[in-house]
C-alpha cells in the first residue's frame, strides 16, 4: 500500500488485506459508482492500494475477469453460504496456488495463474484471502449496515462489535469521501 494512502477513518484492513478490501470497494453502492467502469482512473486506485504493482496493465478482458471475481468474492463475503462459496471457488479455479516446501522446512505459496497481469492480480488476492480465512482476519470482514453504504470495513474492535464503516455515521465518512474524489478528479 502506498505510504499517503488514504484511510478517512474507513475502518482500513492490515497489509495486504486492505488492497482486497478495497478491490471489493470498487463496487461503491454509496455514489452507485463501479470503479471498473472507469478504465482510465482504475490502475492509479489499484496501485494506490497494492492491488496492482508497477508495470503492471490491464487488459479489458483482465477488467472483466476481475469484474467476475470481485462478485463472487464479496457475496461470499456478505452470506458464506455454499452457494457463495461454489460460486467463488468455480472463479478460483482458474488462477491455482502450489505449495512449495524449501530444504529447511520452511513452505511457500505460489501462483501457476497463465502470467497476463490481470491473472497475477487475481491470483494475489486469492492467496491474500486464504491467509485471511486462516490468520482470522476475515472473519473481521464486514459490510456496513446502512442499505445505501455497504461500504466493506475492517472491524478491527476487540470485541467484533462495529456494524457500520465508520465510528461516526458513515454518511460524515461518505461526504469526506465525495469530496476527496472531486478533488482528485481535477
Ligand atoms: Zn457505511
Amino acid at each position: 500500500m502506498a505510504q499517503n494512502a488514504e484511510v478517512l477513518g474507513d475502518r482500513p484492513a492490515p497489509g495486504r488485506l486492505e488492497g482486497l478490501r478495497m478491490l471489493l470497494n470498487t463496487d461503491d453502492r454509496f455514489h452507485g459508482f463501479d470503479r471498473l467502469d472507469d478504465l482510465e482512473r482504475l490502475p492509479l486506485f489499484l496501485l494506490h492500494y497494492g492491488v496492482l504493482f508497477e508495470g503492471e496493465t490491464l487488459t479489458r478482458r483482465d477488467v472483466a475477469a476481475l469484474r467476475t471475481f470481485r462478485d463472487a468474492l464479496r457475496g461470499f463475503l456478505v452470506e458464506p453460504d455454499e452457494e457463495a462459496a461454489a460460486a467463488l471457488n468455480a472463479v478460483s479455479q482458474a488462477y491455482p496456488l502450489v505449495v512449495r516446501v524449501a530444504a529447511g522446512g520452511t513452505s511457500s505459496l505460489q501462483r501457476c495463474a497463465p502470467g497476463e497481469a490481470g491473472d497475477r492480480v487475481i491470483a494475489r488476492q486469492i492467496e491474500t484471502l486464504h491467509r485471511a480465512i486462516e490468520d482470522g482476519r476475515w472473519t473481521r470482514m464486514g459490510r456496513c449496515g446502512r442499505e445505501d453504504c455497504q461500504w466493506i470495513f475492517y472491524d478491527s474492535s476487540r470485541n467484533r462489535s462495529a456494524r457500520w464503516c465508520s465510528a461516526d455515521p458513515c454518511g460524515d465518512v461518505m461526504k469526506t469521501r465525495a469530496w476527496r474524489e472531486r478533488q482528485r478528479a481535477r
